[in-house]
């Protein structure tokens, strides 16, 4: 393949853009090369500006569950774009895409729209420490929840107590009220409500992981989670950025039978435009201005290009069940192929997945958390990811991340897929 104009944008963009990205995870800083420029995309398939197709395993990370430019999305985005596109007054649409999306996911009342999965993240664990009127908050290492201050944690050497900034310009004081706990280790979690008694507002988690690769919970972990919180009077947070209406209708919370108190949407609910989301029973949500006290704003809050495209998706989404059962078949049979190949190749190898996520680690030993996942080979994903992009697949460009299936996907594509599998496999 020829990448000859997206090494030129791509030169011109660092002159302009630090390192030439709005997202570091695009520059392929882990898999080394430079960064494919996107032209356009339709259905499973994404085009470079150099005319090269792919077969796109990543889905915009998430948003483009029905597959990329979907008619009807276009369509609603396309109507609604003729009469303005920001308005700074409510309309009628955010009411109409609220309803829709409480009435898919389980016991949440209200929801509040803002602009990230990062903004919904940062908003609700603010409204969760105003709600107990408690500082400290407890995330699990490996899970993202994006980039605000509070999350840019990692633990501290040896403490339960609190965590320590992991990227410069996070403050100690922020690092002091976030306390990180593994993945899948209740006892460790017991340990720090023991030593935190009645200081924890919230945990937040992501109930199936899908930014250390595709990490599932043990049986038993989210339920015990569950009655911890409800034991200490803290909030349970289910980050649901990625998991939320790709699962399920009702995200983790539904394939779970587990309800968070706090459950923070991004991705999906905006069908490829900018949105984030955060929702609860009444007695939390009303503690948001205007009515309440906690402070939360937004001037492009509710844009209505965002609130179609969110509702065209969701609307498909909920009308057509089969989404799910197909997205599942094609992941399984992905899934099941990917594992004949790699062991016919003797490739160590672990295959983790839930619904539509599926992550693929070059290690023996299971991958349970952020520490198991780090022991994945580095150098083979590398290979392994640049063997796969020549044939035209394009995959996670991190080892750190799970493929997201996108409906337009056929099983051809996933033939085509395998088949390119087993030419790299050769090639290792
Ligand atoms: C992507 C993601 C976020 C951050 O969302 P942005 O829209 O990138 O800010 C938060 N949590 C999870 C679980 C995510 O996957």
């Amino acid at each position: 393949m020829i990448y000859k104009r997206s090494s030129e944008l791509y030169k011109e963009a660092k002159k302009v853009i630090p390192g030439g990205v709005n997202s570091p995870v695009r520059a392929f800083k882990a898999v080394g090369g430079s960064p494919i420029f996107a032209s356009m995309a339709k259905g499973a398939y994404l085009y470079d500006e150099d005319g090269n197709r792919y077969i796109d395993y990543i889905s915009s990370w998430g948003p483009m569950i029905l597959g990329h430019a979907h008619p009807k999305v276009l369509k609603s985005i396309t109507k609604v774009v003729k009469n303005g596109t920001s308005f700074g007054m409510p309309t009628e649409l955010e009411t109409k895409l609220a309803k829709l999306a409480l009435s898919m996911v389980p016991k949440m009342d209200k929801i509040r729209f803002v602009n990230s999965g990062t903004e919904a993240c940062m908003s609700a664990i603010r409204l969760a420490r105003g709600f107990t009127k408690r500082d400290k908050i407890i995330k699990f290492s490996g899970c993202y929840h994006g980039h605000s201050d509070s999350f840019l944690i990692e633990a501290g050497s040896g403490v339960i107590t609190f965590g320590e900034p992991n990227s410069p310009g996070v403050t100690k004081g922020t690092a002091k009220d976030t306390i990180i706990a593994p993945y899948n280790d209740i006892s460790y979690l017991k340990s720090i409500f023991k030593e935190n008694v009645n200081q924890i507002a919230a945990v937040i988690i992501e109930p199936v992981a899908g930014n250390m690769g595709c990490i599932v919970p043990n049986p038993g972990f989210l339920e015990t989670l569950r009655e911890i919180c409800d034991l200490n009077n803290s909030l349970l947070i289910f980050d649901e950025v990625m998991t939320g209406f790709r699962l399920s209708k009702g995200g983790a919370q539904q394939i779970f039978e587990i309800n968070a108190d706090i459950v923070t949407y991004g991705k999906v609910i905006g069908g490829g435009l900018p949105v984030g989301a955060f929702a609860s029973r009444n007695e939390i949500m009303d503690e948001l201005s205007p009515i309440g006290k906690v402070y939360q704003a937004g001037t492009l809050s509710g844009n209505p290009l965002a609130m179609t495209a969110g509702y065209a998706t969701l609307n498909e989404l909920n009308n057509n069940s089969d989404i799910y059962t197909s997205l599942n078949e094609k992941r399984e049979y992905l899934e099941i192929e990917m594992k004949k190949i790699l062991k016919d190749n003797k490739v160590d190898f672990q295959i983790n997945s839930c619904g539509s996520m599926i992550s693929l680690h070059f290690c023996s030993s299971p991958v349970v958390d952020f520490n198991s996942s780090l022991k994945g080979n580095n150098n083979f994903f590398k290979k392994y990811f640049h063997g796969m992009l020549k044939e035209g697949i394009y995959l996670p460009p991190s080892p750190f991340e799970s493929y997201f299936l996108n409906n337009a996907l056929s099983f051809n594509d996933i033939d085509f897929t395998l088949n390119a599998l087993k030419k790299v496999c050769k090639s290792l």
